[in-house]
């Protein structure tokens, strides 16, 4: 495993550092310009073929390498730019899908749109006692002549009231295993027969609206919008799924919410005594560079087994349960920093850090749960890694 640039790579950091030097206005000047702002940003990182940078260049994207797609988030986030591209689940596992297991007519339908931002999918796998479990999903599509008819519900569906499709696991054959009879459709959200409901969540307004129901009431979808082959979903999933577990781009957030802990502790007390001359405190903050450190090579991991084309969905979980425990114990450390020092009072001046420290506690369980929850990761290390019996 060779974790150093080759000079191309390096060539590219450089590109990528320039254009955003170049291109890239102070936060107080991009929000002051809005909207105006942010799609000549797309428009540009779009003439750059930045959005999609990992996609065949014959379908719109950049033909960029697994590592040069690394460098170039990398070097996003570092100077803190919009995210490449509005349609993260597009962009994200649904384009991906299309490119894999679609049809041309599906490419040339939905990747310009992707990549254009002008589209904003959502995945409806989960569904009311499905989450874990997936492929007991009951959703379910008869076909009837050249389309087919959908009817039930989805749950937890993020941005569903703000979507412009859904890309949907459907049960399209009961008879056969269970794995076997599940079926991808991409539904226009305007579909007749579509019900959106949005779910209230505990975080109130922090979270308002994020999450929905969809209830599907005898929805006409034409065969010509199924991904892949009929009973080929599970495998559509599962690929999705390693896609959307393995983001090495949280080690970033990481050490920008080490700073921010280390700050807040040079300002806390423990038991009467400066924070920072907590021994236990001391040696717990050392412990989180550490563990980040792991996060980052288990991320590069990630991304080599990818270059040799050798990713199976047991590294991604490795990626997700390392992110989301350490992301997990900076929050729990800085809810006991505050101690009762900080009532939950929202972003106000009255808060802590406006609030930051408390919103990212209550916003922790959506990333962990999300993707699925780390005892699934866990079974899948488990099993797959471990080849421990399944009990
Ligand atoms: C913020 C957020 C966004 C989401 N966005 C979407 C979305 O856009 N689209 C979508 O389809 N879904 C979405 N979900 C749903 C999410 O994928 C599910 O909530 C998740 O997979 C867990 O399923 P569940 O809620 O049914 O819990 P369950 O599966 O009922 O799990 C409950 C508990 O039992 C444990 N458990 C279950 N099975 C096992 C097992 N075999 N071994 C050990 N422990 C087990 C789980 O770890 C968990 O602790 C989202 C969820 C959240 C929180």
């Amino acid at each position: 495993m060779d974790f150093d640039l080759t000079p191309e790579e390096e060539a590219f950091r450089s590109e990528v550092r320039e254009f955003l030097a170049a291109n890239l206005p102070p936060p107080a000047e991009r929000s002051k310009l809005g909207a105006d702002f942010i799609n000549e940003w797309w428009r540009k990182i779009r003439e750059k073929r930045w959005i999609g940078f990992d996609w065949p260049r014959e379908m719109g994207g950049g033909g960029g390498t697994v590592m040069q797609q690394y460098i170039l988030k990398e070097e996003m986030l570092n100077a803190k730019a919009p995210p490449l591209g509005s349609d993260y689940t597009g962009l994200g596992w649904v384009g991906p899908a299309v490119i894999q297991f679609g049809t041309d007519e599906q490419r040339k339908r939905f990747l310009p749109d992707i990549l254009d931002s002008k589209s904003a999918w959502c995945t409806g796998y989960s569904e009311p006692g499905v989450g874990s479990d997936l492929a007991s999903l009951r959703c379910r599509a008869v076909r009837d002549g050249d389309d087919y008819v959908v009817n039930g519900q989805k749950i937890w569906i993020s941005l569903a009231h703000i979507g412009t499709g859904i890309y949907t696991m459907v049960r399209t054959d009961p008879d056969v295993s269970k794995y076997d009879g599940i079926s991808c459709l991409l539904i226009p959200l305007n579909t007749p027969g579509i019900e959106v409901r949005p779910i209230k969540s505990f975080a109130g307004d922090h979270f308002k609206d994020l999450y929905n129901e969809v209830f599907f009431h005898d929805v006409r979808v034409p065969v010509a919008n199924r991904v892949g082959r009929e009973g080929q979903g599970w495998e559509i999933l599962c690929s999705a799924l390693q896609r959307e577990r393995s983001g090495i781009a949280e080690v970033n957030r990481h050490h920008k919410a080490l700073e921010r802990l280390i700050k807040l502790a040079a300002t806390s007390r423990i038991a009467g005594e400066p924070a920072l001359e907590n021994m236990e405190m001391r040696k717990r903050l050392a412990a989180f560079d550490a563990r980040i450190e792991a996060c980052r090579l288990t991320g590069l991991r990630v991304l080599t087994r990818q270059v040799q084309g050798k990713l199976g969905d047991s590294d991604a979980s490795i990626g997700k349960l390392h992110n989301c425990n350490l992301l997990v114990a900076m929050s729990e450390t800085a809810m006991e920093l505050l101690g009762g020092a900080s009532p939950y009072l929202g972003d106000t001046e009255a808060s802590v850090g406006r609030g930051k420290w408390q919103i990212g506690a209550l916003g922790w369980p959506t990333t962990v749960i999300g993707g699925g929850t780390p005892n699934i990761q866990k079974n899948i290390i488990a099993e797959r890694i471990l080849g421990l019996p399944k009990d």
